[in-house]
């Protein structure tokens, strides 16, 4: 039998592993991961994650004669984890427990929904919808069902001079987002309830200058048909909008107006097919004008914004 150049290593530390006994491992899980359609730049994401391995020996792969890389996790763990990404479909965020969004990072655990690219435009949105309303940008902003808490922190990182409330159900997904604000230095910009949408905030009725939210809008019968890694690993209260998708949404157009101030901002993202839905509930509940729907960079419409009529 071939001897297994990684084997006395691991005896010693079993965190050390070869540079030739990585690569050859690297080797294999891309295999397994073009056969089971997995990206396989994320076996270069989790590599960075737990090795001191860089882009550029990756590229060029030079840490292969290295006689020692030292690992943040056991070698065996290693696999363990990409078996997971393989077998189990769990998302690579997950596995690593951090995600990059805007310019930040994000820690996550499947008790958030990972941040998505598509939603880093919704502080874009919020940035430009105020740029010439100073007073708009200085108050009360609210981040409806936060979940890792992305927007709260785009939006505190956006608007230096807002107070941002952070509000979601979920005592779990609040944690991680309390954790995120305190790991970037942002603690005291953001207040943290626990709670459906408004109920914690009404000490703020007609005070707010924002409300944004990317709300549970999938309806529930599409959950399941889903990529496995969101219908098998997201949290589905944070996916789940009822019926129609449309059950959060509703709630918000409904119940905004007695918290934003006049000229105040209604911002969230929907899903393919909801715009016109969206658009009309706002126009049959009369308290909003300018409403405008937004694409995504796939060119889907995905944002609908408005303000509360002055
Ligand atoms: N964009 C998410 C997805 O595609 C859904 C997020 C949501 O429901 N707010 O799975």
């Amino acid at each position: 039998m071939p001897e297994n150049p990684n084997s006395k290593i691991q005896n010693i530390e079993p965190n050390l592993v070869s540079g030739l006994a990585l690569w050859q491992w690297r080797e294999q899980a891309q295999q397994q991961a073009i056969a089971s359609q997995v990206p396989i730049v994320e076996i270069d994401w989790l590599l960075q994650e737990i090795s001191d391995i860089d882009r550029l020996s990756l590229r060029l792969e030079s840490f292969k004669d290295r006689d020692f890389i030292s690992l943040q996790i056991p070698f065996v763990e290693l696999a363990c984890l990409w078996e997971q990404r393989i077998r189990d479909r769990r998302p690579i965020q997950y596995l690593v427990g951090r995600t990059p969004w805007r310019n930040l990072l994000l820690q996550v655990s499947p008790a958030v929904l990972i941040p998505r690219p598509e939603t880093e435009l919704l502080i874009d949105l919020a940035i430009a919808a105020i740029e010439n309303h100073p007073d708009l940008q200085q108050g009360h902003w609210a981040d409806l069902g936060t979940g890792s808490g992305a927007i709260a922190l785009g939006l505190a990182n956006a608007l230096p001079y807002a107070v941002i409330h952070a509000v979601d159900v979920s005592a779990d997904a609040l944690a991680i987002a309390q954790q995120n604000a305190e790991f970037l230095g942002w603690s005291d910009r953001i207040q943290f309830y626990q709670g459906s949408w408004f109920e914690p905030l009404g000490h703020l009725r007609g005070e707010l200058c924002g409300m944004v939210s990317n709300p549970p809008y999938i309806p529930s019968a599409l959950i399941t048909d889903l990529q496995p890694e969101v219908a098998r690993h997201e949290p589905h209260l944070a996916l789940d909008g009822g019926e129609d998708g449309l059950d959060a949404i509703r709630l918000l157009v409904a119940i905004a107006p007695r918290y934003l101030r006049s000229g105040g901002i209604w911002l969230i993202e929907m899903m393919a097919g909801q715009a016109q839905p969206v658009v009309n509930l706002l126009k049959s509940n009369g308290r909003y004008q300018n409403i405008q729907v937004y694409k995504d960079l796939a060119g889907i419409d995905r944002f609908v914004l408005a303000h509360r009529i002055a």
